[in-house]
């Protein structure tokens, strides 16, 4: 496996392999690899020539009082991982590479942006954006990989690729999980013993959700109180960002129930924000 920290070198690999004609998948992360991305680099592996897969705790993406300089960092196992899943080439930017000073350009994807996660956390999906579209230049991939674990940033990483005519298909892949239904993420590593049962809520709120819907119920504010109540059983949980149904094209609220909807929830365990999905058809 090839290791490029500079941009610049990793667009002239990345050049080569398409003057090959050699397809390229892209998985980009932020490290503390788990299940869930390697699932993606597997799909990745499958469908194309070269895969290369990027570590980059993005600090663009995070608030003020988030968790960038606790973020789990632990480059040399997911380097073991990435070589044991054959990984071509992983792109391991410096920060100073990324964002020389003078850098000036940031790409929101308006309205999307706001909605869900960005009412609470203003300015994480223009990070998130500005990211992506910055990796996309530079790993120039045939086909970007992304988890659904992460709704609202395929929505908005879509609609972004579009807008720009960015020449990258966006693959987005399923949520892994724990057994007990805890999506997994970097973040879980955060949790207490006491929170890492309690984090079963999330799952638990969606399955609630999902069988209200199953059983007929078709009122949106229904199923989001009968998701709700799921989670204000569980003392471990401090505060709840939201727990509702969505129409996963616009990410507005869902009044009436037909066809697909995303249940979505995020709610923070003292320091810890986590969120979770899935898509249901009424
Ligand atoms: P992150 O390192 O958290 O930025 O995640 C990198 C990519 O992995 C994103 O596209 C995530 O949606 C995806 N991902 C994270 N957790 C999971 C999971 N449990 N299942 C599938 N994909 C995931």
């Amino acid at each position: 496996m090839e290791i490029i920290r500079n941009p610049k070198i990793m667009q002239d690999t990345s050049r080569g392999h398409l003057l090959h004609s050699r397809t390229i998948g892209y998985v980009p992360t932020m490290g503390a690899l788990h299940e869930g991305h390697l699932s993606l680099v597997r799909v990745s592996r499958a469908e194309n020539n070269i895969t290369v897969v990027s570590i980059f705790v993005n600090p663009a993406q995070f608030g003020p009082n988030e968790d960038f300089a606790n973020y789990p960092r632990q480059v040399e196992s997911d380097i073991e991982k990435l070589r044991k899943e054959d990984v071509d080439i992983l792109f391991l930017p410096d920060n100073a590479l990324m964002y020389p000073e003078g850098f000036s350009t940031t790409v929101e994807v308006r309205g999307l942006s706001e909605k869900m996660c960005g009412r609470f956390r203003p300015g994480h999906f223009k990070g998130v954006s500005t990211v992506v579209a910055k990796l996309i230049a530079v790993a120039r991939p045939s086909r970007s990989y992304f988890g659904q674990k992460d709704f609202q940033q395929t929505v908005i990483v879509r609609q972004m690729v579009k807008d720009l005519h960015l020449d990258s298909e966006i693959v987005v892949c399923p949520t892994i999980r724990e057994e007990d239904g805890l999506a997994l993420s970097s973040r879980n590593a955060y949790l207490d013993k006491t929170q890492r049962i309690a984090a079963t809520a999330l799952y638990r709120c969606l399955m609630k959700g999902s069988s209200e819907i199953s059983s007929g119920v078709r009122s949106g504010a229904r199923v989001r109180e009968a998701m709700n109540r799921v989670l204000a059983d569980e003392t471990q949980i401090s505060a709840i960002d939201y727990a509702s149904v969505y129409d996963p094209a616009t990410l507005d609220e869902v009044d009436e129930i037909r066809g697909e909807v995303l249940l979505a929830v995020a709610v923070r365990m003292a320091a810890t924000r986590l969120i979770d999905n899935i898509l249901v058809r009424a």
